[in-house]
């Protein structure tokens, strides 16, 4: 038997190799033709193929004979595999994301081998734990599910009630910093040897967007562990008040810069939600901002994880808007007077990450309100981000960013300039006016905000969620010009003018 670990499944601590006794056989397969199929940010690429090789050196100091093999595809490693081991068997945990342990498994087939797949330990939740939640819900709520894992696993909790009396405190949770507010500088990790042999190798080999300069991103449990350190040390405290703030002058804010250590395995969420949880206990972070951390990791992680794993594949292909405009060039190029638009573009240009408002409520509102095909879009997430998987992803992009499908959310994050200059400070710095709505310097978000409620009619407008938005559009008495300033303003943004 062989244990074959994927190069997002990077722990001893959990699933086949937690059982193994140290003298099993393990193989890992470094396939170049997965890094071809988009051209991901070779920050991503250097991050994976580093944490794998990381992570196959500690193995191989703690005794075990790893296999390490580079081929073009999985299916050239595996066939050189069964010829060196006729007749073996692979262990494998179920990767999360959909149909992949399908296709390992006929790939196997094809090579001559056998393989089990395994539960996949690397989430809080097993899927028949949260089957048996679901049971027979018409709808899956978060609110709901967010409360029942709060009370399976005692995190936060007060015998049945929550801790502080309320299940969540994003009331407090909405502040934007003062004028000359500090963040904690984000932890930095420098590239080793390794990592660097890795970065100029998938420079010179792939396709590629991004900046591959810079490179600053855990790739060794010890790495991720300081990581979490320096998160619950420097900005836990803070992290609640700040949690939908953007800052010209921070990309990093408070947050924990976690995912792409999670998302590899070098981390397990229950290791992130204790050490909060403890940091509580000990009197070390206010409640409403260890509460956020846990509702991220607990709720939303794991919620996003199942609900994609019970939509796919119908998720994949969903466009309950019928968007199909295809995504403005300047997600490609940050080419953009738009400066909310332009930082956050390039934040991710420089290090394949922006946090979630930024993601949600720039990048997403702003393809939502244009029309863009979702699926664009997400793929644009895909190559473009280090912590995506298409697990996490898709849902994230599909359902909460696009309201491509309404499995995650009732209605969508559609929001106006209104919504960026309250919580960010970039509309003090740009061309556009957040308070226009018409004329050449009105800020775009408001035309395409009100054209695109006046275009989805149909679908929105009888969810009583819309119905304030609703409300205000019928008042709208200048409709006409407003709505051909969004023409303008589509035409412009597929044209790079905007
Ligand atoms: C359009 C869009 C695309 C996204 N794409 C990804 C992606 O490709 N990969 C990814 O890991 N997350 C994705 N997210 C979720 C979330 O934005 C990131 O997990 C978070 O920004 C990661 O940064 P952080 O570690 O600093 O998180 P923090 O904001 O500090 O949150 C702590 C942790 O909570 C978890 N978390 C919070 N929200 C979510 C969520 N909605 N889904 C899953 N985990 C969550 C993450 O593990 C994160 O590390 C996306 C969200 C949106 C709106
Ligand atoms: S004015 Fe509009 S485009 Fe400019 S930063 Fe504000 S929201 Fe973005």
């Amino acid at each position: 038997m062989t244990v074959w670990v994927l190069g997002d499944q990077l722990t001893t601590r959990v699933g086949p190799l937690a059982d193994a006794d140290g003298d099993e056989r393990v193989l890992m397969i470094e396939a170049r033709a997965f890094a071809r199929r988009l051209p991901y940010h070779p920050q991503k690429l250097t991050l994976v193929f580093s944490a794998m090789r990381h992570f196959r050196d500690e193995l191989r100091e703690r005794g075990y004979e790893v296999e390490y093999r580079r081929a073009e595809t999985f299916g050239d490693a595996l066939a050189d595999h069964f010829d060196d081991h006729p007749g073996d068997v692979l262990a494998l945990m179920r990767p999360a994301s959909h149909g992949a342990g399908e296709r390992l498994r006929e790939l196997v087939d094809e090579a001559g081998g056998d393989v089990d797949l395994l539960e996949n330990d690397l989430f809080l939740l097993s899927p028949d734990e949260f089957d048996d939640w679901a049971g027979d819900r018409d709808r899956l709520r978060h609110g709901d599910f967010y409360r029942f894992v709060r009370r399976s696993t005692g995190y936060l909790m007060d015998g049945d009630d929550p801790v502080g009396g309320q299940w969540n405190y994003d009331e407090q949770n909405r502040e934007t910093p003062p004028p000359n507010h500090e963040f904690p500088d984000p932890p930095s990790f420098e590239p080793d040897e390794q990592t660097r042999a890795v970065a100029a190798w998938a420079d010179e080999t792939f396709e590629t967007w991004g900046d591959p300069e810079g490179f600053s991103w855990p790739v060794t449990r010890a790495d991720a562990h300081r990581a979490l350190d320096d998160f619950v040390e420097r900005r836990l405290a803070e992290f609640g008040p700040y949690q939908d703030a953007m800052v010209a002058d921070s990309w990093a804010g408070n947050h924990a810069l976690l995912s792409p250590a999670l998302n590899l395995g070098l981390l397990h969420p229950r290791e992130v939600v204790e050490r909060v949880v403890d940091a509580y206990d000990a009197g070390d972070a206010p409640l409403n901002s260890v509460e956020g951390v846990v509702r991220q990791v607990v709720g939303w992680r794991e919620f996003v994880r199942h609900v994609y794993r019970r939509r796919m594949p119908a998720m994949s292909s969903a466009n309950l808007l019928d968007a199909t405009r295809d995504l403005p060039p300047l997600y490609y190029t940050g080419e953009t007077d738009m400066r909310c638009l332009a930082t956050v573009v390039d934040r991710v240009r420089d290090r394949g990450y922006s946090h979630h408002i930024e993601r949600l409520m720039v990048l997403s509102n702003f393809a939502l309100l244009y029309g863009a095909d979702p699926h664009e879009l997400d793929r644009w997430f895909h190559f473009a981000y280090v912590d995506a998987y298409h697990w996490v992803t898709t849902p994230n992009v599909v359902g909460m960013g696009s309201f491509a499908t309404d499995a995650l959310s009732t209605k969508p994050y559609a929001a106006s300039a209104n919504y960026v200059d309250r919580m960010s400070d970039f509309c003090d710095d740009c061309r556009y006016d957040p308070d226009e709505t018409t004329g050449d310097d009105a800020c775009p978000f408001n035309a395409l905000y009100w054209d695109f409620l006046a275009e989805n009619e149909d679908r929105l407008r009888d969810d009583y969620r819309m119905g304030l938005s609703y409300h205000n559009l019928d008042r709208k008495d200048d409709l006409d010009a407003v709505r051909e300033r969004a023409v303008d303003v589509r035409d412009r943004a597929a044209e790079e003018e905007l």
